[in-house]
This record gives C-alpha cells, sequence and structure tokens, in this order.
C-alpha cells in the first residue's frame, strides 16, 4: 500500500460529477487484497466510501450542484432502471464500481451522479463528516443486513462479526425495533460500542460454541434474524446455524471461499438474502437521521489518519488495533 500522485479526475461522460472528498477510509473489504486472499492485477486505486463537495458536473447532471456536499456509495447507479426501482441500486443494469475509481484520494470521479450521490440539506458540521462517511458503506451495509434479516419489533437478532458493519447492524436493529440484540464478540472495545449501540447480550465463544450459546439465550430455538457480516465459511455457517427454523439471515460479509451444504440448507428452514448492500435505497433516510443527530454511526472511527499515511491505516486494521480508520485528504 502506497501513496502517490496521479492525475485529478476530470469529467468524462456528461452524467459524472467531480467531488473533492472531505473524508475517506479503509473498508474490512480492502483488506482482502491487502491480505493477498483476493486477486489484484498489478498497481490499483483503492477505496469506495466517500463523502464529499461537488466541484463540478458533467452537462446532463441535473440533481446535484458544484458546492453541495455529497454522500456516494460503492457502486454507482442510475437509479432508474428495473433493478434500481425494485432498491437493489448495486445491481443496477449500468453500475460502475467506485473501487476501481479509487475514493482514497482528494477528487473522485463519480460516474450517474444524478442517480449515485446524494446531497445533504446544507453542508454539515465537522463532527457530522464521519457518521455521514459510515452512511457511504458501513452504515448501509449493516442497515441492509438488518432489513434483509427481517428485523423488526418484538424479533431476537444474532449479529456474526464484530467490524463497523456487524457494529451498525447492531445500531440497525436497535433502530428497526429489535426486543432483543445478540453481539458475538470477543474483544472488549468493540463490545462496549455494541452495547452502545443497543446489544442486550454479548457472545464471545465462535463456531458450534457460539452457535449453543445463541441457543441458550433462546429457549434453544435460535434466533428470529442473524446479520453476518464476515464472508467466511465459518461465520456464514454460524449464520445459519444461529438462526431458527422460518428465520432469516441477512448476509453482507464478503463471501470467500464459502460452500454451502446442500442437505444442511434444505433442512435449516431458514431464509438466506444479501450481497452487496444496495445503500442508495436507505441513503436519504440515514442522511437525515445522522444530520439530526438520531443515530451516531461516526463512532466505528477509532484512528484518524492523514491520507498520506494509508498504509498504516491498513496495517492498523489488518492487526485488528483500529476497527476503522478514516483517512483526511
Ligand atoms: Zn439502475
Amino acid at each position: 500500500m502506497r501513496v502517490e500522485e496521479r492525475e485529478d479526475p476530470r469529467i468524462v461522460e456528461p452524467t459524472d460529477a467531480v467531488i473533492r472528498l472531505s473524508a475517506a477510509c479503509v473498508c474490512g473489504s480492502d483488506l482482502w487484497p491487502y491480505r493477498g486472499i483476493a486477486q489484484v492485477d498489478g498497481p490499483a486505486p483503492m477505496g469506495h466510501e466517500y463523502v464529499g463537495i461537488v466541484e463540478e458536473v458533467g452537462g446532463d447532471v441535473r440533481t446535484v450542484r458544484p458546492g453541495q456536499f455529497v454522500v456516494g456509495s460503492f457502486f454507482a447507479s442510475d437509479n432508474t432502471c428495473e433493478n434500481c426501482r425494485a432498491g437493489y441500486q448495486s445491481s443496477c443494469v449500468h453500475r460502475v464500481g467506485i473501487g476501481g475509481l479509487g475514493a482514497q484520494a482528494q477528487y473522485l470521479r463519480v460516474p450517474l451522479a444524478d442517480g449515485t450521490l446524494v446531497a445533504t440539506p446544507e453542508p454539515p458540521p465537522d463532527d457530522l463528516v464521519p457518521g455521514l462517511l459510515a452512511a457511504s458503506d458501513v452504515l448501509g451495509t449493516g442497515w441492509f443486513a438488518a432489513v434483509a434479516a427481517e428485523v423488526g419489533p418484538g424479533r431476537t437478532v444474532a449479529v456474526v462479526g464484530d467490524g463497523a458493519v456487524g457494529l451498525l447492524g447492531v445500531l440497525a436493529a436497535k433502530h428497526l425495533g429489535a426486543e432483543r440484540i445478540i453481539a458475538m464478540s470477543r474483544h472488549a472495545d468493540r463490545q462496549k460500542l455494541a452495547l452502545g449501540y443497543g446489544a442486550t447480550d454479548i457472545v464471545t465463544e465462535r463456531g458450534d460454541d457460539g452457535v449453543g450459546r445463541i441457543k441458550d439465550l433462546t429457549g434453544g430455538l435460535g434466533a428470529h434474524c442473524v446479520i453476518e457480516a464476515v464472508g467466511t465459511q465459518e461465520s456464514m455457517m454460524q449464520a445459519i446455524h444461529s438462526t431458527r427454523p422460518g428465520g432469516h439471515v441477512g448476509y453482507v460479509g464478503v463471501a470467500h471461499d464459502v460452500a454451502l451444504p446442500g442437505l444442511e440448507l434444505f433442512y435449516s428452514h431458514v431464509h438466506l438474502h444479501g450481497g452487496p448492500a444496495p445503500v442508495r435505497r436507505f441513503l436519504p433516510e440515514l442522511i437525515d437521521l445522522i444530520v439530526e443527530r438520531r443515530i451516531d454511526p461516526g463512532k466505528v472511527f477509532d484512528l484518524t489518519l492523514p491520507l498520506e499515511q494509508a498504509a498504516e491505516g491498513y496495517k492498523a486494521m489488518d492487526e485488528r488495533r483500529a476497527i476503522k480508520v478514516l483517512l483526511q485528504p
């Protein structure tokens, strides 16, 4: 991981915007290529979470204008195609991955600006910027996981994964009215944040022992709703096994070498729904909640570094010294 000078992005398509980033950050999913688990072909720009001020827009852009503070998500989307209108903007037929453009930078070209960017009512005070940056991915992803897991009043929710997405899945579950929220975490600082976000129980065991604890806490049945926010074979099976028959798993950890055993799935009677979160679906609501200070997702950032020190940010997250690193351009 290194920081280097590149040419400033400029408008390419008339539907583009160029934004000056107010803050960027390192995602748990950035650690897959960092660790050599995901394929990387030569030097590649990094980063797909972003908030910033619109510098310039192309001739066809109608809904955002220079000077506005905007939040976008990790897939640019037209927000008009059939998949977008169904609420699956991350499967937009015209989607463009922001990771390939590189949001860990000073400037970013955002394709499909009208369908991708959501402006705040006014430029936010500095202390709200981390929360709005969280909305760009980790909050939106945790929120989608909770919605996909059908979290609602009276439900018991278990959360597998204590990274930023899992912790914000706890926040989402609380906001959506869950009665009981069981966070699975072995780290004291993350447990504390989970409890602050609304967790009612902490389970420190993992794998079959973790499943056993969830069963103990739910009358032997398992949780109604389980959020999976890791993406490994162990975490996925822990999520499925922690779910009661008829229950729902919302899985948002980017799956690496996960294979589901068909017969076990057949007899589990659980619903599985997940994938890359359609963050754009939730952005207007999440921005309102943050601006009105009703939720504070920015607390997941426990280390802030200048962009030049991005390498140290990756290292700190890789070694789990930091939950999530904010990079200041
Ligand atoms: Zn679309």
